[in-house]
């Protein structure tokens, strides 16, 4: 079983055929609720979601939703495994403050960020990994805690962290 690793600063690699992440995503989207990832005395016990490049050597630019702390996320997203995410507008005028905690830093506590509330994103998408069918989304505005939690996942894409920017 694959463990968070300490943070990496390797960028990581586009997703060129989304066929090859099934099993880890499927891996990864387990973690995210069942604990199997969590470092022991942790400050965080679940997520709500979890970058590749959080338990892999090999950073590959997707990320998992957690469908039970973060159903609502994973709606906006219209899925679970957030592939090859891309900032297209960010609403410069929504700046606030986001409170954040980060499984990679399983014992600093929650850090004040400043986020933007309304980004627009564009990504490829696995609805359901039982059934697995990508989904490309041109372009999506997205808010508030979906626009954070994406914004913290692609920190992690670009080999970069809350405690590291
Ligand atoms: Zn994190």
């Amino acid at each position: 079983m694959k463990t968070i690793l300490p943070p990496h600063l390797k960028p990581s690699q586009k997703v060129e055929d989304p066929a090859t992440i099934l099993e880890e995503a499927r891996e990864i989207c387990k973690g995210t609720q069942n604990g199997s990832f969590v470092t022991p005395g942790s400050k965080y016990n679940n997520c709500f979601a979890m970058a590749q490049p959080q338990v892999s050597n090999k950073p590959l630019r997707y990320f998992v939703i957690n469908p039970i702390t973060a159903s609502q996320v994973a709606k906006d997203f219209s899925g679970l495994v957030v592939i090859n995410p891309r900032i297209l507008e960010k609403d410069k005028s929504s700046k606030v403050m986001s409170l954040e905690g980060c499984m990679s830093y399983p014992f600093r506590p929650e850090k004040k960020v400043k986020r933007y509330a309304k980004i627009k994103v564009t990504y490829s998408v696995i609805e359901d990994l039982k059934n697995p069918k990508v989904v490309h989304v041109e372009s999506r505005e997205i808010k508030d805690f979906t626009a954070f939690v994406c914004l913290h996942e692609l920190e992690h894409l670009d080999g970069k962290s809350i405690f590291t920017n």
